[in-house]
């Protein structure tokens, strides 16, 4: 076997709208297993979010500091086109729980068929997190719910400026 030059490179995609502790520590497990991780913000038009790209990326950042091994970008398109623009082999995903495995199948067997050199790697998650998404943390935290512990600090000041004004 061959080694890659750039090292083994993995691409995480998400809406990450926004980041939470549960992206973090997947992204903690997986840097044992590549030498660089490039976090990629989906800009997707159709779907409505909470935060901008340039927002989410920001937070991202924020939430990674001094990890020189990871790279945080955005990208719209087909993620295998990205991912090969990448120098990337392979696609971290985590799952959660059985509702998210059906999901998650179809897009990496159709990411297979579109590039098949570029494998899905699947992280579970964190008995601690896996509670933990997006979609919960933006209804507890519109509602005035505590989230510390859920999300970044850099996480939740922004949520907490986006619906307490503070
Ligand atoms: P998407 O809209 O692409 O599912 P998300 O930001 O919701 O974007 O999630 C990105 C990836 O991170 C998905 O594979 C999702 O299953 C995973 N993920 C989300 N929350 C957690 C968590 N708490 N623990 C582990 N993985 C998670």
């Amino acid at each position: 076997m061959s080694e890659k030059p750039g090292g083994v490179i993995a691409i995480y995609p998400g809406s990450f709208d926004p980041f939470t502790n549960g992206h973090l520590d997947l992204i903690e497990r997986s840097t044992h297993l590549f030498d660089k991780l490039v976090v990629a913000v989906l800009h997707n038009e159709g779907k409505k979010s909470l935060f901008s790209v340039a927002e989410r990326k920001q937070m991202i950042e924020r939430s990674l500091r001094d990890r020189d091994h990871i790279e945080v970008d955005s990208f719209d398109g087909l993620l295998v086109d990205y991912a090969s623009a990448k120098g990337a082999i392979a696609i971290l995903r985590g799952i959660r729980a059985i509702s998210d495995y059906e999901y998650e199948l179809q897009m990496a067997l159709m990411n297979r068929r579109l590039q098949p050199e570029i494998e899905t790697v699947f992280l579970m998650a964190s008995e601690a997190y896996s509670f933990i998404s997006s979609r919960m943390v933006k209804e507890v935290a519109s509602l005035g719910g505590r989230i510390n512990g859920l999300v970044p600090p850099a996480v939740e000041q922004k949520l907490r400026e986006k619906f307490q004004g503070v």
